[in-house]
């Protein structure tokens, strides 16, 4: 089957189509009178609201490990919330891993290496205040080695069917290349079909519950340029290649070169 890729007239126009597509908020379409209201201020909400202050202080770095959390009363007046409120977000803060209760000697923020990274609230924070990328680093490293397995397995496994919807799934890609927002989107679809092709649930379900949170920060998607586009573009065309081949050892290798280029191409510079 052949692909046919970036021709020279598309890459003309793909820089203005590119600044252009990036400044379209899919909200800013939607009519007034399906915008969601304010919900009523009711305990859940207000729960929630104390729970990522927290998480957004301790991630941070502002409350740093080992320091002692404010008391419950001190807690309750600084949030205008219940004591009810207070305790239920703290236990939820210890189920996450970042404080610890001790009772009668209060509670102290945990240790980095104690904090749920796949849990969703705490990884988003993560990746907020990864100013100089390490959890961004460590995400790209989990996505190779467990995605280059999976495409390996794929490839063993995939049937002609699943290798004809993967082609169909490439030419909707390459039709995307002048809407970045959305080529990102297919993106992640057509790893997933691999994923899924794979066999391997509990590989599928660990990305499935880390990219998302990445997918859309500015720090992951990172600036994505014309080039860097049309590069991973190609990276697509040579995993469908090696898996229609049923080359499981090209297969893996061109996933390993595909997510690590992808990442260094539009990583952003780390701070000094
Ligand atoms: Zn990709």
């Amino acid at each position: 089957m052949e692909i046919r890729l970036l021709q020279a007239t598309a890459q003309a126009s793909l820089a203005a189509t590119v600044a252009r597509s990036y400044y379209v908020l899919p909200m800013a379409a939607r009519p007034e009178s399906l915008l969601p209201r304010p919900a009523p201020r009711r305990p859940a909400r207000l729960g929630l609201a104390v729970l990522t202050t927290l998480i957004d202080k301790i991630v941070s770095g502002e409350l740093p490990a080992q320091s002692m959390l404010p008391t419950e009363p001190a807690l309750c007046e600084a949030f205008g919330v219940s004591r009810t409120v207070i305790r239920e977000s703290l236990k939820v803060l210890e189920e996450k891993g970042l404080v610890r209760v001790k009772q009668g000697q209060g509670t102290t923020v945990a240790a980095p290496e104690q904090w749920n990274l796949l849990d969703p609230l705490v990884l988003e924070a993560a990746i907020r205040h990864d100013e100089r990328l390490n959890i961004l680093d460590d995400l790209i490293e989990v996505r190779v080695g467990l995605e280059c397995q999976m495409t390996r397995q794929a490839a063993a496994k995939m049937t002609d069917a699943q290798i004809a919807e993967l082609h169909d799934a490439l030419v909707a890609l390459e039709d995307l290349l002048d809407d970045p927002v959305e080529y990102l989107r297919a993106d992640t679809e057509y790893h997933d079909m691999i994923l899924r092709a794979s066999g391997n649930q509990l590989g599928r379900s660990i990305i499935r519950s880390i990219h998302p949170h990445a997918r859309g920060s500015a720090r992951y998607d990172g600036a994505i340029s014309v080039k860097s586009l049309l590069a991973s573009h190609r990276g697509h065309v040579a995993i469908y290649e090696r898996l229609a081949a049923r080359d499981a050892d090209g297969a893996a290798a061109a996933m390993q070169s595909h997510i690590s280029k992808s990442w260094h191409d539009r990583k952003p510079p780390a701070p000094e």
